[in-house]
C-alpha cells in the first residue's frame, strides 16, 4: 500500500520500525511548544509523535531519556520511545525543529484502581537503578529537563541533602527575586540537615511531575504516566506535587504497604511541595507566594 504521509518522521518509521507503510497521519493536539500526532500503518501499530518547530533537540532528549528509564523498571505503562532528534537528522531531512516518536497508548477506560497506581508507583521507586550513576549511590540523571517549562539541572551529587538545596530550592529561591522568600529560604537551606536526621536517602527513580494531568488508566488495564521531569531522587520528592494529583487513601494505602512512611516525612512532604510552590510562583505568579511564603514560614520556625 502506497504511503498516506509525506513526513520524513514516517518514512523514518517505515525504513526502521517493520510496520509497513504509514497509512494515516492524524493531528492529536498542540501545546505551547509542540503538535502531536497519531501515526496508523497498515500493520496495525500505531505510533504517537510529537514535533517542535524551532526547538533543538534538547527537550525530546529528556523526555525521552526519562521515559526510557521509567519504562525499563516495568513498573508501569509507559511509551516505548523509538526515536527522537533534530529533523534535520532525518534522511529526507524535515526542517528546523525536532521530534520524538513513542508508542501509541490508548488512554482511558479501564477500572481507576488507585491502589494499584499506589503499588505501582512505589514499585518503579523500588527498582533497581539501570543507569550505573544512581547504582553507586549517586543522585541526578544524564540529562538536565525542565519542570513545567523552567529549567532543571540534574548534574550528578554524592548526597541527597546538598542535591535538594543546590540543584532544587536554590535555583527556585533565586528566580524568585523576592528577598523575603529569600531570606526564609536561605535559613531552610542552611538548616535542611536537620529535616533528614537518622533518614538513610538512596536515588530512586522519579517521574518528577507527577499530578493528575500527567497520569491515566490505559484501555485494557493498567495506569500509565508521561510527561516526565525524571531524575533519581528521594522517593518522598515524587509527592511534591500530591496538591494536584488526586491521590485517595486507598492510593497511599497502596504505595506505604509497599514503602512505608518513615519518621519526619510531613515535614519532608512540606519541603517538597515548596519547591513546586516555588515554581508555580515563578511560571505563574499570583496567589502561589502566599503558598511559598505560608510553608517556608512554617518550616524557618522549625529549625
Ligand atoms: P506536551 O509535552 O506538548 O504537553 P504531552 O506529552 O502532555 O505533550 O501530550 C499531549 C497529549 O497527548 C496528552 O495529554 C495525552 O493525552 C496525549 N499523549 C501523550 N503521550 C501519548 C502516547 N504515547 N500515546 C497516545 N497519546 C499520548
Amino acid at each position: 500500500m502506497a504511503s498516506k504521509s509525506d513526513s520524513p518522521i514516517a518514512r523514518w518509521i517505515e525504513a526502521n520500525l517493520d510496520c509497513g507503510k504509514v497509512t494515516k497521519e492524524s493531528f492529536m493536539s498542540s501545546s505551547s511548544w509542540s503538535n502531536a500526532y497519531r501515526y496508523d500503518t497498515d500493520s496495525g501499530q500505531r505510533f504517537f509523535v510529537k514535533e517542535a518547530k524551532g526547538q533543538d533537540g534538547t527537550m525530546f532528549k529528556g523526555e525521552a531519556l526519562g521515559l526510557q528509564a521509567m519504562y525499563d523498571t516495568q513498573a508501569l505503562r509507559i511509551p516505548k520511545v523509538y526515536h527522537h532528534g533534530e529533523l534535520s537528522s532525518l534522511p529526507e531531512g524535515g526542517g528546523n525543529g525536532s521530534f520524538i516518536i513513542m508508542e501509541y497508548v490508548e488512554f482511558g477506560g479501564g477500572r481507576a484502581d488507585m491502589g494499584e497506581l499506589g503499588r505501582c508507583m512505589a514499585r518503579m521507586h523500588q527498582a533497581q537503578p539501570v543507569d550505573e550513576n544512581a547504582r553507586a549511590g549517586k543522585f541526578g540523571f544524564p540529562v538536565d529537563n525542565t519542570i513545567g517549562g523552567t529549567p532543571q539541572h540534574n548534574g550528578w551529587m554524592d548526597e541527597w541533602v546538598p542535591f535538594f538545596r543546590e540543584r532544587r530550592l536554590k535555583p527556585q529561591l533565586k528566580r524568585t527575586n523576592d528577598a523575603r522568600l529569600q531570606q526564609m529560604g536561605k535559613h531552610l537551606c542552611d538548616n535542611l540537615d536537620k529535616f533528614f536526621e537518622g533518614l538513610e536517602v538512596k536515588p530512586c527513580l522519579l517521574h518528577g511531575d507527577l499530578w493528575s494531568g500527567n497520569l491515566s488508566t490505559v484501555k485494557g488495564g493498567g495506569w500509565a504516566i508521561l510527561d516526565p521531569a525524571t531524575y533519581y531522587g528521594h522517593h518522598e520528592a515524587e509527592w511534591g506535587m500530591s496538591w494536584c494529583g488526586g491521590f485517595n487513601g486507598a492510593f497511599w494505602d497502596g504505595y506505604h504497604e509497599i514503602l512505608p512512611a518513615a519518621p519526619g516525612s510531613k515535614d519532608r512532604h512540606s519541603i517538597y511541595t515548596l519547591y513546586h510552590y516555588l515554581n508555580h510562583y515563578n511560571l505563574f505568579g499570583g496567589g502561589y507566594y502566599s503558598s511559598a511564603a505560608g510553608i517556608l514560614s512554617e518550616l524557618t520556625n522549625k529549625c
